[in-house]
């Protein structure tokens, strides 16, 4: 039997697991505050933004909503982002990505506080989580990390194929699982579009994390039995329903479940995930903020 590992049930867990932190800071009478900053009219961007807005609520994070025009100079965001970065009631800061063509998304990164960059991006934060000292890791990585852990899978000794090598997946991903810590230690491999034959590597790993954005890259003859496959992909694909799409993986769910020992769905998997730990960074950045202890 393969197990369809849960990722609304575990998120719900870590969001029920925040609780008690929440209270804490509530007592000290802390709101951990998120701010969100929307600079796109793109649907799937506008969705993103307004689900965590909505987590947050769920959980007693404040969110704080800005929108700003598409069309706006760079200039008017870098000037919010300072007074997000001096205002007292943000702990977190979320610049929803991607931002329009003439903003440098690495100046975004860049401009905020590392102490409020929730999403874990910024170039101190990256080089933290490299040397193996965290501060924020990555949401979309850390949930995977939960995941397999919430499902048995210790990676320690395994050869772990990551599929895809961008900086807010692949990359971090491959970090965290080389770590000499719990969730780590595994044999990693980092496969992307230049990988001369994928399914060699893919073939002989444990576990496969596929991160690579192309619809059901991943199919059950590149995989062994009893793998572990971890599906982050959300592509829409044009389908025969009222939405005229379907969402699919990067995996073909169905031949891999043939194959898999434990796999993720899409969605309900890895989704709810990175959801949860956005959450999970911005209350440990509140508690670091006001220096007050709680546990995570
Ligand atoms: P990117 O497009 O930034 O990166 C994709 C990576 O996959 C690149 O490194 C690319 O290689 C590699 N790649 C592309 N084609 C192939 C191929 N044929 N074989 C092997 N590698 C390939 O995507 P993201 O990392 O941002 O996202 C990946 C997927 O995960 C997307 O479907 C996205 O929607 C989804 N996603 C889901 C999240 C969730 O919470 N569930 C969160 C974030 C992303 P190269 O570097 O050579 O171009």
């Amino acid at each position: 039997m393969t197990d369809i590992i849960d990722g609304n049930a575990v998120a719900s867990e870590v969001r029920d697991g925040l609780g008690d932190a929440i209270e804490t800071l509530d007592d000290a009478g802390v709101t951990p505050g998120l701010a969100t900053v929307l600079m796109s009219d793109d649907p799937a961007s506008e969705t993103y933004v307004s689900m965590k807005q909505r987590d947050c609520a769920e959980v007693g994070i404040e969110a704080f909503d800005y929108e700003l025009d598409p069309d706006t100079p760079a200039a008017e965001l870098y000037d919010l982002i300072d007074d997000l970065n001096a205002d007292e009631d943000v702990h977190g800061i979320l610049v929803q990505m991607p931002v329009p063509d003439h903003v440098d998304s690495r100046e975004v990164l860049r401009s905020i506080d590392p102490a409020k960059d929730v999403d874990g991006f910024h170039p101190e934060n990256v080089g933290r989580l490299v040397a193996g000292d965290a501060r924020f890791k990555p949401c979309t990585p850390h949930g995977i990390q939960k995941l397999l852990d919430a499902a048995g899978v210790d990676p320690e000794g395994k050869e772990v194929v990551v599929v895809g090598r961008s900086d807010i997946v692949g990359k971090p991903m491959a970090n965290l699982l080389i770590q000499k810590a719990p969730g780590g230690n595994a044999t990693v491999t980092v496969c992307h579009s230049r990988t001369e034959d994928l399914s060699e590597h893919t073939r002989r790993a444990d576990v496969v994390v596929a991160a690579c954005g192309v619809p059901e890259l991943v199919t059950g003859e590149m995989l062994s039995e009893g793998v572990v496959v971890v599906d982050v992909g959300v592509n829409r694909v044009d389908a025969d329903t009222e939405k005229g799409y379907e969402l699919v993986g990067d995996v073909e769910f169905e031949s891999a479940e043939e194959q898999a020992s434990a796999i993720t769905p899409v969605p309900g998997g890895v989704g709810p995930m990175t959801r949860a730990m956005l959450l999970w960074n911005t209350v440990k950045a509140a508690a670091e903020a006001e220096g007050i202890d709680v546990t995570l």
